[in-house]
């Protein structure tokens, strides 16, 4: 395999990266990106951060040119997505709507729809959140309970009436609208009776309540629908098949990960930094763990390209896919918890100067990478589908609907 970049890559990369030079707000580039204090205020920041990018066209590379995007490949959108974490640049805001929503809509949306919704992702005038979880509906996705009941507004409009719950909505408090799943017909097989809403979040009858995480921020949310009234125009492909939708948005959510690739790069550059520092290199204990972290992140970055190689020529990435995730939110784990023993006593420390490593930057990343095994699709679902699609195990037992 030929992993050199054509000229035009080449250039791509260059470009990105002279750009990024010139318009990157100064505090980023250096160590462990920065915190806000005030998530409102970070998603302020990255909203204004987006449209910047978005007007250089970096915002949704690979989305059709007529929607702000460079209508480009896989390969072209690897290498911009990994130029922007190598600049430690500010995570994309409006990353549900660039990554899930869009393709979505790309496939699903009718042109009016398109027309109204597209446009306004990638320069962040409008962020979305991703309303599929439920408390009895996450790796079972198909048993959404929320409902929607067709009615005709008073001006004579058709329109669906929603009530139910969601959870886990990450940013739902700062979105302008939602893509949710509902269910419009109980009476059938439950992948059979879904349909896919785009929801106004000012809705009348929207309540965003956010969740306390582990890390003390409050990134995602419980969300109620008390008879949000939804217009027929704003359902998202045909009534009842709106798991085909669903799934649409879920392949987007798996496959490669630039983004994790660098990030995760650039961990294991602090982690050996940090061994240098406080002589974990000298400690027989310490030094495998830190040659297993060096190792697993480079092999991360040959799946990353293996499976990119397969979408540049046009394949579906299939069940490596769920390869990459499981191996990935595993090899983060390790990492983290080798960096929390070479930090030693410091390891419990929060609060401190920020070149203490006990201000929390690493504990904070400790305690977030947890959720990695559970977003978008548990390990043991990823387990599922790569006995049930790779190795051809038995398929597990159907469980009564
Ligand atoms: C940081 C973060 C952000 C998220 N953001 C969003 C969002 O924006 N929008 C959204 O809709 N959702 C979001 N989610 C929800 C996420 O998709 C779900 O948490 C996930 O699908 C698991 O569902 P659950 O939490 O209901 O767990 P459950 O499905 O109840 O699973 C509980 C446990 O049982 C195991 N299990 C379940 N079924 C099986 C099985 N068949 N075989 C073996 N083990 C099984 C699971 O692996 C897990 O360990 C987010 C989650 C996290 C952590």
């Amino acid at each position: 395999m030929d992993l050199s970049p054509s000229a035009a890559e080449a250039a791509l990369r260059a470009d990105v990266r002279g750009w990024l030079h010139e318009h990157l707000p100064g505090e980023y580039g250096q160590g462990l990106p920065p915190r806000f204090e005030d998530l409102a205020d970070e998603v302020a920041f990255g909203r204004e951060w987006q449209s910047k990018l978005a007007s250089g066209r970096w915002v949704g590379v690979p989305w059709p040119e007529e929607y702000g995007g460079r209508g480009a490949g896989p390969v072209e959108h690897f290498i911009v997505t990994e130029e922007l974490a190598r600049a430690r640049a500010p995570e994309l805001v409006g990353r549900i709507g660039i990554n899930l929503v869009g393709p979505t809509l790309l496939a699903h949306g009718t042109p009016e729809q398109k027309e109204q919704w597209l446009p306004r992702i990638l320069p962040a005038e409008h962020l979305w959140c991703q309303l599929f979880s439920e408390p009895g509906a996450g790796s079972d996705l198909a048993a959404v309970a929320t409902r929607a009941v067709r009615t005709t507004t008073a001006e004579g409009a058709e329109a669906w009436v929603l009530d139910g719950q969601k959870v886990w909505t990450s940013y739902a408090q700062f979105a302008d609208w939602g893509l949710c799943l509902a269910r419009t017909n109980p009476d059938v097989a439950k992948q059979h009776g879904i349909t896919t809403l785009a929801v106004d979040m000012r809705a009348p009858g929207v309540e965003v309540r956010p969740l306390r995480q582990i890390t003390d921020e409050t990134e995602f949310n419980e969300v109620f629908f008390d008879a949000v009234v939804v217009p027929d125009t704003h359902r998202i492909g045909p009534v009842d098949e709106g798991w085909q939708v669903a799934n649409s948005t879920l392949t987007h959510e798996r496959g490669i990960n630039p983004r994790q690739l660098v990030i995760h790069v650039q961990l294991v550059e602090e982690l050996l930094r940090l061994a240098l520092a406080s002589g974990a290199f000298d400690d027989d204990r310490l030094r495998p763990r830190l040659a297993q972290a060096a190792v697993e992140v480079r092999l991360f970055q040959l799946h990353n390209w293996r499976t990119l190689s397969r979408l540049a020529k046009g394949q579906a990435p299939g069940p490596e896919g769920s390869a990459l995730k499981l191996y990935w939110s595993e090899m983060s784990k390790r990492l983290h918890d080798t960096v929390m023993a070479v930090l030693g006593p410091a390891a419990p420390l929060w609060h401190g100067a920020s070149e203490n490593p006990g201000d929390g930057t690493w504990q904070r990343s400790w305690l977030y990478y947890q959720a990695s095994s559970i977003w978008a699709g548990t390990n043991e679902i990823q387990r599922n589908i790569l006995s049930e699609r790779v190795l051809g195990m038995p398929r597990e037992p159907k469980r009564a609907s």
